[in-house]
C-alpha cells in the first residue's frame, strides 16, 4: 500500500493514523474531515466548552509533525467507489476525487436532528465544537433551559446549565432518564442527584412542538398533555445516528453503521476497515454484534483497525469491555463492559452519592458501573473482561462491602 486515506479525523481516525506510523507504514496518510479545524476532545462539547471552563485551544488534540499526516480538512466526503478505490470529496475549492490503496472509515455519528421547527433561534443539537460555541452564547444570556431527552448528553448539559444558575427542565419520554441503559437502581440514583441540585426532571412526557416568542426566538416547549415548559434555550438531545450518508451508494451494509467482522475489516470490501462510533463489529467478548459510542472505544478501535489494515492485528479480533465516563454535577460516572441484555443488577457499594453496581447475565459479570467510584470500577475490569461468575464477584464484595440481593 502506498496511500491510506483516513475518513474522519477525530478519536478513531487520528488514533488509526498514529498507529499506522507506529506500525511502520511509511506511505502517504491523508486525514479527511469536513470540520475546518483539527481534531478536538469531543466530550468537552457538552461539558467545559459550554460554561467556558475549557477553551477551543486547550481541547485541541495535537500530534507531532514527524507523523507526516496530510490534513485534508474542511472537506466533505460524498461517495465511496470500492471498484475504482476512489473517494469523492467536495470543499470550497470544488469537487475532486481521492484514490486510495487502504481506507479507514471513521466518520463517527451525527446528532439526530430536531423534529421540531428549526427556524426558531435558541434551539440546538450538540455534536460539534461549533454547536457548543453557538449554544454557549445563548446560554450565557438565558434564564431557563429545556432539554428534550434525558440521555448522557442531556443530563451533562442539565448539570452545566444548573451550575450556571439557570432554571433547567429535562423532558424524558420513558419513566426515568438512563433507565434503559443502566437499569432502575442506578438511574434512580442519578435522577436523585439531579433533583437534589434543582434540575426539574419530567418523565413519561412527550413534546409536541416548540413555542415561538418575539423575534423568532424560542419561548418554550409544548407537551402532549396540553401544558408547556418555558425556556429561552432548548437543547434537543434525542440521540445520534452513524454518519453513513456518504456511503449510500457504496454497496456496503449500513443497517446499523458499517458492518465489520470481529477484526474491524469492513464486510464486502478489501483493504477497508472501520473504527469508532460508525463501526458495528462482532465483539468476541460478548459473542454479539455491537456498535459503541464512547471515546475510549473509538481510540482503541482506531489503533486496532490500523494494525488490521497492515495485517499486524491480534487474530482473536477486537475483544473489548467498552469503557465510558460521564461528568455530571462535578461527579464522574464510569462504566466498564455492557449492560445490554443484563438480567440482574447488584449494588456492590452505596454510600451517599457514591454507588457501584454490577450487571450480570446468566450468572456472568458483563459490566460494572459506578458514580464517584472510579478506582472501584477500574478494579473490576479484569473480572468483566474474563466474564467472571457473579458469585466470584460476591465473594470479593462480601469482604469489603454489602451487596444487595
Ligand atoms: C457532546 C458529546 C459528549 C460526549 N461525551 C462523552 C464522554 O463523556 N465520555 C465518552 O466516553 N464519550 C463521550 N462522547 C462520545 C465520543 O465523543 C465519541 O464516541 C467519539 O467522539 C467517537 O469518535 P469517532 O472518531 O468514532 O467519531 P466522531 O468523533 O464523531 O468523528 C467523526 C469525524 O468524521 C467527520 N465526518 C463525518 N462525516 C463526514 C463526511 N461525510 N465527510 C468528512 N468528514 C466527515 C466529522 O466531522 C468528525 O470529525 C460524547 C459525544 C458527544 C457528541
Amino acid at each position: 500500500m502506498d496511500t491510506i486515506v483516513v475518513a474522519g479525523a477525530s478519536a478513531a481516525g487520528l488514533s488509526a493514523a498514529r498507529q499506522l506510523r507506529k506500525s511502520g507504514f511509511a506511505g502517504s496518510i491523508q486525514l479527511v474531515d469536513e470540520e475546518p479545524h483539527g481534531p478536538y476532545r469531543r466530550p468537552e462539547v457538552s461539558k467545559g466548552l459550554l460554561n467556558g471552563q475549557v477553551d477551543t485551544n486547550s481541547i485541541a488534540v495535537r500530534w507531532p509533525d514527524e507523523l507526516g499526516l496530510e490534513q485534508v480538512f474542511g472537506t466533505r466526503l460524498t461517495a465511496l467507489d470500492l471498484q475504482s478505490r476512489e473517494l469523492h470529496i467536495t470543499s470550497d475549492s470544488g469537487a475532486a476525487v481521492l484514490g486510495f490503496d487502504g481506507l479507514v472509515i471513521a466518520t463517527g455519528a451525527r446528532a439526530r436532528q430536531t423534529p421540531f421547527d428549526t427556524e426558531l433561534r435558541g434551539v440546538y443539537t450538540l455534536r460539534t465544537l461549533s454547536d457548543a460555541m453557538a449554544m454557549r452564547e445563548d446560554l450565557d444570556h438565558a434564564a431557563s433551559v429545556a432539554i428534550v431527552g434525558g440521555g448522557f448528553i442531556g443530563l451533562e448539559v442539565a448539570a452545566v446549565a444548573r451550575a450556571m444558575g439557570k432554571s433547567v427542565t429535562v423532558l424524558e419520554t420513558s419513566d426515568r432518564p438512563l433507565g434503559r441503559v443502566l437499569g432502575p437502581v442506578f438511574a434512580d440514583h442519578i435522577a436523585g442527584i439531579h433533583r437534589e441540585r434543582g434540575v426539574e426532571l419530567l418523565c413519561e412526557v412527550a413534546v409536541t412542538g416548540l413555542l415561538a416568542g418575539p423575534g423568532n426566538a424560542v419561548a418554550g416547549v409544548a407537551l402532549t398533555d396540553g401544558t408547556a415548559v418555558e425556556a429561552d434555550v432548548v437543547l434537543v438531545a434525542v440521540g445520534s445516528a452513524p454518519a453513513v450518508d456518504w456511503l449510500a451508494s457504496s454497496g456496503l451494509d449500513l443497517t446499523d453503521g458499517v458492518l465489520c467482522d470481529a477484526t474491524l475489516a469492513v464486510e464486502g470490501a478489501q483493504d477497508v476497515v472501520a473504527a469508532g462510533d460508525i463501526a458495528s463489529w462482532w465483539n468476541p467478548l460478548y459473542g454479539r454484534r455491537m456498535r459503541v459510542e464512547h471515546w475510549t472505544n473509538a481510540t482503541e478501535q482506531g489503533a486496532y483497525a490500523a494494525r488490521r489494515l497492515l495485517g499486524l492485528h491480534d487474530m482473536n479480533g477486537f475483544v473489548s469491555a467498552p469503557y465510558f465516563w460521564s461528568d455530571q454535577h462535578g461527579m464522574r460516572l464510569q462504566s466498564i463492559g455492557t449492560t445490554i441484555g443484563h438480567d440482574r443488577a447488584d449494588i456492590v457499594e452505596c454510600a451517599g452519592e457514591r454507588l457501584v453496581v454490577a450487571y450480570s447475565r446468566e450468572g456472568r459479570l458483563t459490566c460494572v458501573a459506578g458514580i464517584n467510584s472510579g478506582t472501584a470500577v477500574q478494579s473490576y475490569r479484569k473480572m468483566v473482561l474474563e466474564g467472571e461468575t457473579r458469585d466470584a464477584m460476591r465473594n470479593i464484595s462480601d469482604a469489603t462491602a454489602d451487596i444487595a440481593r
